[in-house]
């Protein structure tokens, strides 16, 4: 059965920038753009700033640097300073590569302040009004309110490409059968004799098959982070065929991911040196999702541009992260094809590919555009960008061509590229090829 569902709703923000999504990338964006002049509204559907690493409990950031040039630089480079000059005492020698989960909660709310950026916690978009490929407007739903915001850009940082897709833009999911990556529900431990872990060791994971600790025998098992002293984050074993685009999908996650967790529990603690005394103190409030919609731009950035460390001349940056592909089903081809991956696709010091701004731009939408984990890449250089130093770079770029589209009425293709080069330069940004 169907019913139709309407309301008039009122218009309660009106501004140059609205972002959808609150994660690395969303944050970004909001302060490049609020500090490139543009008024700006973020709405998160969550309680904090930080996306994955705040609320799915990701315990850390991967590389900043190509092992010489600092190519998260600008906004990434911020955050970086803040945690290692903030972070408690007992995690400063975990850090900044390591998440101290309050740090970085308290480095998004300052730099959202301090940028003038309006926001809103608990605010999901629901909808957006958009004609002739042009979007009005954002629909937000919040405790107590649905209603409308009003910009000239829109830039999707939701990760599953949410606001695109409801705008109608065009996306590719997964692989070649729309199988995702698994996901996995990361933890927070206490416990842990540091001093006294040693390495990865595939054998006790053997031990605990044969011994049957787990319903399943996943052998990609990303492992346990230091935090600080005793502190430690799991991202421990994957929960597969899951829809971070599906709301039954993500609530069947959630229950066997927290049942999952209790057998990593007993084999942590009975199988590894220093975790004898280890417990999870508490799971993420969210499953992590590493892949679901990309959503199509003018160009997408593929594996080629790895091979080819490619150069662009539209370049808003460069990273260099390898192609980390987790298998979408717990099989051992998967794994084995998992570790081609990414012992094949991984770069020596001081290699990096371009990101053009075309992946950033929505093909059929024309002041649209996207940052983060949903960019226009295909499914291997989704692998490489989505982490979170990557999702600052096109973070920051999105927010800039926002802002510099608003000065023109609004059209993202519109926009001058030695402009927005010169801009992101101001801001920090790696730009090596930009003058050429
Ligand atoms: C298990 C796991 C392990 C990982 N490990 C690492 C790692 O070690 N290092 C690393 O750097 N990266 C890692 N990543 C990748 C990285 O965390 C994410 O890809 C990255 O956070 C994506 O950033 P984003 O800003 O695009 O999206 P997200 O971080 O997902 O942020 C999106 C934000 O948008 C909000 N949102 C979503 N939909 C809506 C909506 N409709 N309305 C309003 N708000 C919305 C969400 O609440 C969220 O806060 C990992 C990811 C996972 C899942």
């Amino acid at each position: 059965m169907k019913i139709a569902f309407e309301k008039e709703i009122r218009v309660k923000y009106d501004v140059d920038v609205f972002i959808a999504g609150g994660g690395p990338a969303g944050v970004a964006a909001a302060v490049a753009a609020a500090e490139n002049g543009a008024s700006v509204f973020i709405a998160e559907a969550f309680g904090a700033f930080g996306g994955a690493a705040v609320n799915a409990l990701v315990p850390a950031f991967m590389q900043f640097t190509d092992g010489e040039n600092f190519v998260a630089d600008g906004i990434g480079r911020r955050v970086r300073d803040y945690i290692k000059q903030n972070c408690p005492e007992k995690m400063k020698k975990y850090c900044p590569d390591s998440i101290p989960v309050e740090t970085l909660k308290l480095c998004y709310d300052g730099m959202i302040e301090k940028c003038g950026a309006k926001f809103a916690f608990f605010t999901n978009v629901i909808d957006t009004i958009a004609e002739d490929g042009k979007v009005k407007y954002a629909v937000c739903s919040t405790k107590g309110e649905i209603y409308a915001v009003k910009a000239k850009v829109f830039i999707d940082c939701t990760g599953d490409g949410d606001m695109a897709k409801m705008s109608g833009a065009e996306y590719l999911t997964g692989d070649e059968n729309g199988s995702v990556m698994g996901a996995t529900l990361c933890a927070l431990w206490t416990g842990i004799d540091w001093e006294k872990v040693k390495g990865p060791d595939s054998r006790r994971l053997e031990d605990a098959f044969s011994d049957g600790v787990f319903t399943n025998e996943d052998r990609h098992l990303p492992g346990m982070w230091p935090i600080g002293d005793g502190l430690g984050g799991s991202n421990a074993g994957h929960i597969y065929d899951i829809d971070g685009c599906d709301g039954d999908s993500l609530t069947r996650g959630m229950v066997e991911a927290r049942k999952q967790l209790l057998e990593y529990r007993r084999y942590y603690r009975d199988y590894l040196d220093g975790f004898g005394d280890s417990e999870p103190v508490i799971s993420a409030s969210v499953i992590g999702i590493r892949e679901s919609r990309r959503i199509i731009g003018d160009y997408i950035l593929n594996l080629d541009d790895f091979k080819n460390r490619a150069v662009f001349d539209d370049e808003i940056g460069r990273y260099c992260y390898c192609i980390d592909v987790h298998s979408p089903k717990n099989t051992t081809e998967g794994y084995n094809e998992y570790k081609r991956l990414i012992e094949t696709f991984i770069y020596k010091k001081g290699e990096s590919y371009g990101i053009p701004y075309r992946s950033l731009t929505v093909k059929g939408i024309s002041n649209m555009l996207t940052a983060g984990r949903c960019i226009s890449t295909d499914k291997n250089m989704q692998s490489s960008v989505r982490v979170m130093p990557g999702c600052y770079i096109t973070g920051q770029a999105a927010g800039v061509a926002a802002a510099i589209a608003c000065e023109n009425g609004g059209g993202c293709r519109d926009i001058d590229i030695k402009e927005l080069q010169k801009r992101l330069k101001k801001l920090g940004a790696y730009l090596p090829n930009a003058d050429k």
